[in-house]
């Protein structure tokens, strides 16, 4: 039994829960950043379909397939699933996909601050210093 519960179902699982970093900008440009986690079934179902690479050299949109390189919405994904290798996506979707992935990436999850982690970057870590610089009780302020 885990203490997380599935960000879709609510269900505790029984195995590790995978834990998914998603960030992406709005149309306005805002910054959207979630931390969603899944059991591993609807991890399976949702997310694991997006990794498949292509081989073109275009880009395609990975969750439809189709040529998404002139008008696409990317969205970045840092996966972390037990017993597998950190992933970290940036996931090319054509503009329905994307609201779609977007919008089941809200579900359930956590939203973090607003910080950089796109681009490939990892997910986001705080130190214990920024921590406190974030709620003001930095002495050296
Ligand atoms: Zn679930
Ligand atoms: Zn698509």
């Amino acid at each position: 039994m885990q203490l997380i519960r599935c960000s879709i179902d609510g269900e505790r699982p029984k195995e590790v829960p995978a834990t998914i970093f998603w960030a992406w900008r709005d149309l306005e440009g805002t910054r959207h950043a979630y931390r969603q986690r899944l059991c591993l079934t609807h991890y399976a179902m949702n997310v694991a379909p997006l990794e498949r690479e292509s081989d073109d050299d275009r880009l395609h949109c990975p969750a439809c397939g189709i040529d998404s390189e002139d008008n696409y919405q990317p969205v970045w994904a840092s996966i972390f699933v037990k017993g597998m290798k950190p992933a970290s996506l940036t996931l090319p979707l054509c503009p329905p996909c994307m609201l779609r992935v977007c919008s089941s990436a809200e579900l359930g999850s956590e939203s973090l601050p607003d910080r950089e982690v796109g681009a490939g970057a990892a997910a986001p870590t705080y130190s214990a210093w920024e921590t406190l610089r974030a709620l003001g009780r930095d002495d050296r302020v």
